[in-house]
């Protein structure tokens, strides 16, 4: 019973229905106003044609029935007007003399012969010698005057009845009435027939705003009616063009990288999230590699942006290829493809949603790493970069796209630990090496804030006299429960969690002032201080080491600055640049841990350096080690033609410094000497006895 009230007053609220009961309305009261105007003139029409017809009969009467009139012939008169009683045409008439005595009646009259009448209507008739006419509710009354001979002899009063006339007007408006009820039934249909056609369009309207409600905006209305109603599925065909091209945008900025047209890590995430749970359902298995590329920023930094940009895109290619390619050699048609993702800088992923064999992610790592180790050709320039994979295996290592992707990166930072163009499977010790980081990062971060930091000393020794030739600063952390930490354990930390320029430059200042104080009590000792990649590249380097040294008042020539090869090889010019003020101010600088990098030996000898620091693994190694013995003599005998100084580091036994003195190496820093100490330690030192041992150990 619902459904048919429910279909029912669906049906009752439709625009068919209601343009269907309008137009009955309106046919309807077009017929009761034709009707009503119709039946009044008719009426009207008709009491004029009855009075007409009344004033005729009375003529007649006067006309006819004057001779016996005046005879006084009743019989006659009285048969004569009996005939039209009887026919229906009048209803009473009586004749009256012009005293207003009745002469005779007939039909319906209330006076008898021998009344006289007060009839108002004799009276004016008699009065104006002429007809007078009353209508009373359902009758014509006349009076006409009966003239014999050109006298006024007497006046018939005849009533006539309207009935017939009335009569007549309602069959008029029966027979309207009828016609239009037959008009409403045959029209009613066709009305509704031509509305629900002309309305059709409408549904076609209303369908396929359904459809873009429910986001499928590539449709197109067709309504060829030439109304209004086209122009309106025509501006709906706009509007959702419109609105397709507008969320195909959204679509595009939600979901595309723009430098790559890569998936961008919202969509990444989004697939791994969907393969994983349909992973936990059918007990699938599979991947999700973590890419970092090698070496990306220093070509980046010199090819210039626009050129980076490129690169990523070229790097974006080879990937996509190498995943199609791996796709293919699988050979499954149904299976899904493997995709391609890049999260930003020159981070990619890739997902491989279903697994054979955790090897396979193993392969394509394999795959990856060949692809990109391939040179890029950018703009004619050769680039050569290389790339870091994790890879974390679901549902093994994790079963949303968060945790994987944070074990996949976990992975990925251990390959590129051990010297990138690697790859590594997550391991669960590795979320603990993770952990411990974190716990350091946030200590070293208090270290610096609460000044757990302090600076030790490490005498630099002439080897030709024994004579403290300067020292060397060393950080240390004074841990609160650890103790006294040694950078080794820290300074990679800090140089991957950006703190490595705050310590580096609070050592600078802090080197500088006890030096200056030294200074000020006459104890001359130059100061080296190390300055890691991260500090050096810092645009406002050398006025840092300017404020320190004038805000400190150490002499310029009283501080050397020591820069591992590698970071005086990053980048040469700009290296040139950030030391040549300082250098015109008188502050020397040292390539330190030399011979470990890879240098060219042409670039080398270009660079202003005043110190060669051979590393302390040479020194260590010389004695047993052929090449670590010929490494020195090459730097000592390089150094000379250069007109350099040397140190010879880590030297710790008399035979090792036998030899150096022997090669030519002009200064020597070890434990042979000294360790690193505070610098109460060094003051005593250097005024003490303990000097005096080091001379006598040179000697
Ligand atoms: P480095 O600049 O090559 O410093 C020399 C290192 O060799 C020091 O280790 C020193 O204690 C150690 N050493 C000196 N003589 C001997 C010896 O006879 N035998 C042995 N086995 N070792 C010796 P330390 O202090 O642990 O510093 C390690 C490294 O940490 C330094 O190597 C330097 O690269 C870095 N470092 C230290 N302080 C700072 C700093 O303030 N800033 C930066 N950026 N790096 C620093
Ligand atoms: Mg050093
Ligand atoms: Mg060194």
């Amino acid at each position: 019973m619902a459904p048919l009230r429910h279909a029912l007053s669906r049906m009752m609220r439709s625009l068919v229905m209601k343009f269907t009961v309008l137009c009955a309305i309106v046919l309807l009261a077009a017929t009761v106003v034709m009707t009503s105007i119709g039946y009044i003139s008719n009426t009207h029409d008709n009491r004029e044609t009855a009075q007409a017809h009344a004033q005729l009969i009375s003529q007649l009467f006067a006309a006819n029935l004057a001779e016996e009139f005046v005879t006084r012939d009743a019989r006659r008169m009285t048969l004569n007007l009996n005939s039209f009683v009887e026919r229906g045409d009048v209803q009473g008439v009586y004749i009256a003399d012009t005293l207003r005595e009745v002469v005779v009646t007939a039909g319906q009259v209330d006076l008898l012969p021998g009344d006289r009448t007060g009839d108002a209507l004799v009276h004016g008739a008699l009065g104006s010698v002429d007809s007078r006419v009353e209508v009373q509710g359902d009758l014509i009354r006349v009076a006409h005057p009966i003239m014999h001979s050109g006298r006024l002899s007497g006046v018939v009063v005849v009533d006539v009845p309207t009935a017939a006339v009335s009569r007549a007007a309602s069959d008029i408006l029966q027979r309207q009435l009828l016609v239009g009820l037959v008009a409403l039934v045959i029209f009613l249909p066709v009305v509704a027939l031509v509305v629900r056609t002309s309305l059709g369009p409408i549904h076609k309207l209303t369908e396929a705003a359904r459809l873009a409600s429910s986001r499928k905006l590539d449709l197109r209305i067709d309504v060829r009616t030439g109304d209004e109603l086209e122009v309106l599925a025509n501006a709906f065909n706009r509007m959702f063009a419109r609105l397709d091209a507008s969320m195909k945008r959204i679509h595009r900025l939600a979901y595309v990288d723009m430098v790559t047209e890569l998936p961008n890590r919202e969509r990444f995430r989004k697939e791994v999230e969907r393969v994983t749970r349909r992973a936990e359902d059918d007990g699938s298995a599979g991947a999700v590699l973590f890419l970092d590329l090698d070496r990306f920023k220093r070509v980046n930094d010199s090819l210039g942006l626009g050129e980076g940009d490129r690169l990523l895109e070229a790097v974006a290619r080879r990937l996509r290829e190498t995943a199609r390619g791996w796709d293919l050699s699988q050979g499954d048609d149904g299976a899904e493809p493997s995709l391609v993702a890049r999260l930003g800088g020159d981070e990619f992923t890739v997902l491989l949603p279903t697994l054979r064999d955790p090897a396979d992610a193993a392969r394509v790592a394999r795959r990856i790493i060949d692809a990109v180790r391939r040179p890029f050709e950018i703009s004619g320039h050769r680039v050569f970069l290389g790339v870091s994979v994790g890879v974390s295996v679901f549902p093994r290592d994790g079963g949303d796209p968060e945790t994987l992707l944070r074990h996949a990166d976990l992975a990925m930072a251990a390959a590129k630990r051990s010297g990138g163009n690697a790859f590594e499977f997550f391991e669960a010790t590795m979320n603990q090496t993770a952990f411990e980081r974190l716990v350091l990062e946030g200590e070293l971060r208090e270290a610096v804030r609460d000044d757990q930091l302090v600076v030790y000393y490490q005498p630099k020794i002439s080897i030709k006299d024994g004579s403290i030739a300067g020292v060397e600063a060393l950080v240390r952390w004074n841990h609160p429960t650890a103790g006294l930490l040694s950078p080794g354990t820290f300074i990679q930390a800090a140089e991957e969690c950006g703190l490595i320029g705050d310590i580096g430059n609070w050592v600078l200042r802090h080197a500088c002032e006890e030096m200056a104080g030294l200074y000020k009590r006459g104890l001359n000792i130059p100061v080296a201080v190390n300055v890691s990649a991260v500090q050096f590249e810092d645009e406002k380097f050398s006025d840092t080491v300017l404020d320190a040294l004038r805000e400190t008042g150490l002499p310029a020539n009283a501080l050397e600055l020591e820069l591992t090869e590698s970071t005086a090889m990053r980048q040469p010019e700009r290296v040139l640049e950030q030391i040549a003020p300082l250098r015109e101010r008188g502050v020397s600088f040292a390539i330190d841990d030399f011979g470990t990098g890879h240098s060219s030996l042409s670039y080398l000898t270009r660079m202003p350096f005043d110190v060669f620091k051979i590393d302390q693994s040479f020194v260590r190694d010389m004695a047993r080690d052929e090449h670590a013995r010929i490494v020195v003599e090459t730097i000592l005998a390089m150094a000379k033609a250069l007109k350099l100084q040397t140190v010879a580091e880590g030297v710790e036994t008399s035979e090792q410094l036998a030899f150096l003195r022997d090669q030519g190496a002009t200064l020597a820093q070890g434990y042979l000497f000294a360790r690193p100490m505070p610098l109460t330690d060094l003051v005593r030192f250097a005024e003490g006895e303990a000097a005096a041992s080091a001379r006598a150990r040179t000697a």
